[in-house]
């Protein structure tokens, strides 16, 4: 089985279902998920690609979030951390992994070795790690054996411990073919224009086709904002009068090769006020992360600025003074935007403002999520599914959510396993390896497609950790319909790997061209406009 849009669109059209939620970001595709696990009509609508906003963009952790000990979000940490080793352990084994950090002390900035010995016991107690995982203190001369390269300038020790990344594109992927996998009708490329009212109640809404351009309406008992940074652009269709509930702050993360810097450990560095950055390397690039600013532009048009480079390039220079970067070395860079509730609080630094999230209902019946961390999408997605439940007058019942795996975190169906083995067999260890690690159990799904045709078991270009078949499978089975779809969310080439990526861009076109049936402008202008795209997120002015 295998995502169809035109069957989705299909369904859109002639349906009128349980629920639809508005955006498929982590959070609506997480609701998606449970809402049609538990016996729900659901209708996933996405204006772009699927984790094409925020939920590509993120700093990849699946964490407590540390830093957020000293502000008091003590159930915020806690809440995260049972969700972040549900993942590890349980619902996504293939694409969460244990990532192990440094944390330097340094006199006078940040966490002093007190505070941060309290705070990460207390952190691996809400985990409830196993001992093995428990961080460890270091001294001062132990932390410079263990990262040379960090600045010793008061330099008071530190600590070691762990916590999980994940490919964040993939992760909602997942949540998006298991709301598709239980019935959900599933479309990306399809935006939300405007609400039709009945009694006060929104009864349909119009949206666009954004491929083909035709419009239509999809009609539900109930309606969910899941629209991230444009929740409140919904929310305003719903009511013209009502007032922006989020704040939006910008998060930037810039890619280096690890050769330029050659760190052996990821990091926990602080600015000269504390402020916390991530430095982790990744295969053979590290990304470093993040900003927090206040941003009012187009949410659409949100940009890495000169401003940002600056800042992540002066708090490397100061926490790794004898690694010299320049805005050259930059490899590729991202930005996303944050949704953060608003409150009384919005002198507050952006940094200061609680990560929790908000659910509001309005008269209409719109019920709109807002806030929280791609960390807990399963936990916010469970509190909202409960609220549809009670509004649709049905009973709640156990969230499957708690203890159903992903699709790639349990075995194919009885239909997907003849040939399996033969086919992960006939293509090799290194490209099954390159599978296994994306797709989890359904690797065998693709390697077919390899098996079957040669040509597509070999990397898209030079040390590209990605295969033809895949392009294929994302077209066919995944609704990738642009050569960014497949490099920047079905497969995050676009920060993993950058410069392979661009290499590789072609070969990706010249695939979909063949599946998509487009001519040779198209296929022209797909690598042109990724290969733009690429190009101006590493040169920054
Ligand atoms: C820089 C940064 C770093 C972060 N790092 C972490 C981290 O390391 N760990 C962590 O746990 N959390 C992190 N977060 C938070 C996390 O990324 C977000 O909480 C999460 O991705 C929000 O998901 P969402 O589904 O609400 O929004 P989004 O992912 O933005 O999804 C909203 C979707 O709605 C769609 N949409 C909008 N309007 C319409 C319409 N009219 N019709 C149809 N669809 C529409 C959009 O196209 C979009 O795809 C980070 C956030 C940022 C910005």
């Amino acid at each position: 089985m295998t995502l169809n849009r035109q069957k989705s669109l299909a369904r859109f059209r002639e349906e009128e279902f349980d629920l639809a939620v508005i955006g498929a970001g982590i959070n609506g595709a997480a609701v998606a998920r449970d809402a049609a696990m538990r016996g729900l009509s659901v209708a996933l609508i996405e204006r772009g690609d699927f984790a094409g906003a925020t939920s590509s963009r993120s700093s990849k952790l699946i964490h407590g979030g540390f830093r957020y000990l000293p502000q008091g979000q003590l159930k915020l940490v806690y809440g995260a951390l049972r969700e972040r080793e549900r993942l590890r352990h349980l619902t996504a084994p293939h694409l969460v992994h244990p990532i192990q950090f440094l944390f330097p002390v340094y006199r006078g900035r940040g966490f002093n070795r007190f505070t941060m010995a309290m705070g990460l016991t207390l952190y691996d107690l809400f985990a409830r790690v196993p001992f093995k995982e428990w961080h460890s203190t270091l001294n001062a001369a132990e932390v410079r054996e263990t990262e040379p390269a960090l600045s010793r300038d008061r330099l008071t020790g530190g600590a070691m411990y762990f916590d999980a990344w994940a490919d964040d594109a993939r992760l909602t992927f997942e949540n998006v073919l298991d709301a598709d996998l239980h019935g959900a009708a599933v479309a990306n490329y399809t935006a939300v224009e405007n609400f039709t009212m009945t009694n006060g109640r929104i009864a349909l809404a119009g949206v666009r086709d954004m491929l083909g351009g035709q419009s239509g309406e999809v009609r539900a008992r109930k309606f969910l904002n899941a629209a991230g940074p444009w929740v409140d652009e919904i929310r305003q269709m719903d009511d013209p009068l009502s007032k922006p509930c989020v704040r939006l702050t910008k998060g930037v993360h810039l890619v280096f090769a690890r050769t330029v810097l050659p760190v052996r450990e990821s990091l926990v560095l602080a600015d000269n006020r504390g402020r916390i950055v991530f430095v982790m390397p990744h295969d053979r690039y590290v990304l470093v992360g993040t900003t927090d600013t206040d941003y009012a532009g187009d949410p659409a048009s949100v940009t890495t600025g000169a401003g940002d480079v600056e800042y992540l390039l002066a708090v490397l220079a100061e926490s790794l003074p004898g690694i010299k970067l320049g805005n050259a070395d930059v490899a590729a860079s991202f930005a996303g935007l944050r949704a953060l509730i608003r409150t009384e609080k919005d002198a507050a630094a952006p940094s200061a403002v609680p990560r929790e999230e908000v659910i509001l209902e309005s008269p209409s019946g719109l019920i709109t999520v807002a806030g929280g961390k791609f960390t807990t999408h399963r936990e916010i997605a469970q509190k909202l599914v409960d609220l549809v439940m009670k509004r649709l007058g049905r009973r709640a019942g156990v969230c499957p959510t708690l203890a159903t795996p992903l699709p790639g975190a349990r075995p194919l169906d009885e239909g997907e396993q003849p040939g399996s083995a033969a086919a992960m067999r006939s293509i090799g260890a290194a490209a099954a390896e390159i599978l296994t690690a994306r797709y989890g159990t359904r690797a065998p799904i693709v390697a077919r497609i390899a098996a079957r045709r040669p040509e597509l078991a070999e990397p898209l270009s030079r040390g590209c950790p990605a295969l033809g078949a895949e392009v294929v499978h994302s077209v066919a089975s995944e609704m990738a319909h642009s050569v960014g779809d497949f490099l920047i969310r079905r497969t995050s080439l676009s920060w993993r790997s950058p410069l392979e990526a661009e290499a590789a861009a072609p070969a990706v076109a010249a695939i979909m061209a063949a599946e998509l049936g487009w001519d040779r402008a198209r296929e022209d202008a797909e690598v042109a406009r990724f290969t733009h795209e690429q190009q101006s997120r590493r040169a920054v002015a």
